[in-house]
């Protein structure tokens, strides 16, 4: 390894010092030999994938000569993890979840969101008024550069802490079971290590993200019933009552409980009527359902970010989180080394980590390689 080489890309030499160096925040999926492994390259295109490794020491080595931008592994089980989909012979599939700050669509998002121009690549820093066209060449296709805010990671949490306490209470997965991680940007990923949940089919795990999104609660279920002929309704509350799962939660929310039933009537009035009620209780459970992203956790056969690996969106890992509450991504999991490297900023940005204020106006500045590498991620950077 040349200083040349480091000097030419010092995202990639700060990543390899993280796969050489930090090792042992690897950690390998269980049944490593039966996983389908795949890694992005840095200026490369697309992911090398049906890829697998027999040994930890392996994939480590793979990680250090290789030093991929992204890593992601199987969710899945397979007989023959090299072969092509059809034929890799399906075992099962760890039950997974993915929590992402955007799709929390939180009302700070665009105060601290930069544009990058599409066409010309020009980086207008965030602003009161809403972006609409690049002032350098008037396109108005941009991409959406977040760094999330301090509003944006406590949403989040919050997000990780209801799916926490569904996936205990509701599904009844021992808490040992449940391994959280940071994304590695700007959300969570649940890995559940119980076997019981490998062999679910897409269909299955479907049904299991719509209860957790509170899609679909009948209104029967916490004892209204329509009146035959018109909108009215009265209320027969469920033999098993309104303790457990979204019976309760819907009752806490009300504030009934098996002795309410003139209550409820007369919410149910108040609202409008029985179909009013429902789309109300429609609105209501998806309110108290937890934001996941449906399509990863129904997906199979997918690839998912290796808890451990380095996340080329912003230069943090993907680790392990052991108290949500406490969890700060961005000393946590801002692990790259500390070695100067000289950047030109292309827009006054802002970041703190690792407890430090980073905020640059100047056009260049010569930053630790962990604050540098984040904003390069970010496209905020170039390094110089
Ligand atoms: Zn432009
Ligand atoms: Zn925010």
């Amino acid at each position: 390894m040349s200083n040349g080489i480091i000097a030419a890309d010092p995202v990639r030499s700060a990543f390899r010092e993280y796969y050489f160096k930090r090792a042992e925040m690897i950690e390998p999926p269980s049944d490593i030999e039966k996983r389908e492994f795949g890694y992005m390259q840095f200026g490369g295109r697309g992911m090398a994938r049906h890829l697998s490794f027999r040994t930890t020491g392996e994939l480590i080595a793979t990680l250090i000569t290789q030093v991929p931008s992204d890593v992601y592994c199987s969710n899945a089980l397979y007989r023959f993890p090299t072969l092509p989909m059809q034929e890799k012979q399906w075992l099962g599939a760890d039950l997974i979840f993915d929590i992402d700050g955007k799709d929390l669509h939180l009302p700070c998002v665009s105060s601290h969101s930069y544009h990058c121009c599409a066409s010309c690549g020009h980086v207008s820093a965030p602003s009161e008024d809403e972006y609409s066209v690049c002032n350098v060449c008037g396109s108005n296709k941009d991409e959406r550069i977040v760094i999330p805010c301090g509003k944006c990671i406590e949403g989040s949490k919050r997000e990780a802490m209801r799916l926490h306490e569904f996936l205990m209470t509701d599904l009844g997965i021992d808490k040992l079971n449940i391994h959280i991680y940071f994304s590695g940007n700007n959300g969570f990923h649940f890995h559940i290590q119980d076997d019981s949940y490998r062999p679910l089919d897409s269909q299955a795990r479907s049904d299991l993200v719509g209860y957790l999104m509170g899609i679909g609660l009948l209104v029967e279920s916490i004892g209204i019933r329509k009146s035959p002929g018109s909108d009215n309704s009265f209320v027969k509350f469920p033999k098993s009552g309104l303790q457990a799962g979204w019976r309760r939660r819907v009752a806490d929310k009300l504030r009934i409980d098996t002795t309410s039933a003139m209550r409820l009537t007369n919410i149910v009035k108040e609202i409008g009527g029985y179909s009013a009620f429902k789309s109300e209780l429609e609105k209501m459970t998806r309110e108290l359902g937890v934001r996941i992203d449906p399509q990863v956790t129904t997906d199979i056969h997918r690839v998912f970010r290796m808890p451990g690996t380095l996340n080329s969106k912003s230069g943090l890992a993907k680790v392990k989180v052991r108290d949500i509450e406490s969890f700060d991504g961005f000393s946590d999991a801002c692990l790259l080394g500390d070695a100067k490297v000289k950047v030109k900023l292309k827009v006054p940005a802002k970041v703190r980590l690792r407890g430090e204020n980073y905020n640059i106006s100047k056009e260049t500045a010569e930053l630790p390689a962990y604050a540098a590498t984040y904003f390069i991620c970010k496209g905020l950077a170039l390094a110089i």
